[in-house]
């Protein structure tokens, strides 16, 4: 949660770094050595997205590999709204999408899900997406902002491959088993039982009915089918591969 502080320049990262360091160097526990270097890590790929952006200004709204600016997108302006209210009909992303609204902040993790949504899913240009983070994140950082969403989509430098589809009930079953997470931000599924808060739309009526749950009505049905979804997004990404 420091993300913030260092947007605002109310911290130094270098100062950080230092310390980091210092405590490494003090501490002989080992796992706390791991716990410092992957804290370290983080911080690198900070320094990294800023020598993209000092190197290539226009990653903000060019893609890196050129021939994704011919990508095939197909989203819906209707879409877009849904993924900004959390109303997807997918808990995980809903989730994340409803925490960044109300407080400004999403975990990493949630970051990597929900924009993949978007690009992958829905087929949106990643630009929505890094202004929609822009309006709402508190740690709003052009640098990493723009390496996160091209980092996504597979247009930047080291990117993940075009072919990761983050799945979404896949993530929240593997990251928050029992659906503590979905719990909070999206309490009109709080008395649905795990596994089935992380997909809904596979619950028995009669469990829906216990929880008081109608799908479509009280919690939206899936704006996508996961499947089609994937393959339509590899589809879309043969195409650009080629050129
Ligand atoms: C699509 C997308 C958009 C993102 N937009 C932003 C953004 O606007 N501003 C922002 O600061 N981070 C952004 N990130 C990176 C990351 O999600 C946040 O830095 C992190 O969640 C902040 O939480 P923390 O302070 O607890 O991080 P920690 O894990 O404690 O890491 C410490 C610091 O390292 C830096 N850092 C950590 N992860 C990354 C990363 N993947 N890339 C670059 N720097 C990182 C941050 O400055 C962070 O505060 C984005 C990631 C994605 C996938």
């Amino acid at each position: 949660m420091l993300a913030p502080y260092i947007a605002a320049g109310n911290i130094s990262v270098k100062a950080m770094w230092h310390s980091a360091k210092r405590v490494y160097e003090e501490t002989p526990e080992i796992e706390f050595h791991r716990s410092i270097d992957t804290f370290l890590k983080q911080l690198i790929w900070r320094d990294f997205a800023y020598h993209q952006l000092i190197h290539y200004p226009d990653i903000i709204q060019i893609p890196l590999r050129k021939q994704f600016a011919d990508f095939p997108w197909q989203g819906t302006d209707e879409q877009l709204v849904k993924w900004k209210r959390g109303q997807t009909g997918y808990p995980l992303v809903d989730a994340g999408m409803r925490e960044l609204w109300e407080t400004g902040m999403m975990h990493n993790r949630v970051r990597m899900v929900t924009a993949s949504f978007l690009v992958k899913h829905l087929l949106i240009p990643w630009g929505e997406g890094y202004g929609w983070f822009k309006n709402t994140l508190l740690d709003f950082d052009t640098a990493n902002n723009a390496m996160g969403w091209q980092w996504i989509t597979g247009c930047g430098i080291d990117c993940a491959p075009y072919f990761r589809v983050f799945n979404p009930f896949l993530q929240s079953e593997k990251f928050d088993p029992d659906g503590e997470y979905i719990r909070k931000w999206v309490p009109e599924l709080s008395s649905l039982q795990a596994p089935y808060i992380h997909r809904p739309w596979e619950a028995p009526i009669t469990v829906l009915e216990e929880a008081g749950i109608q799908i479509g009505e009280t919690y939206p049905s899936p704006i996508v089918d996961h499947a089609t979804a994937r393959k339509r997004a590899l589809q879309a990404y043969q195409e650009v591969k080629g050129k």
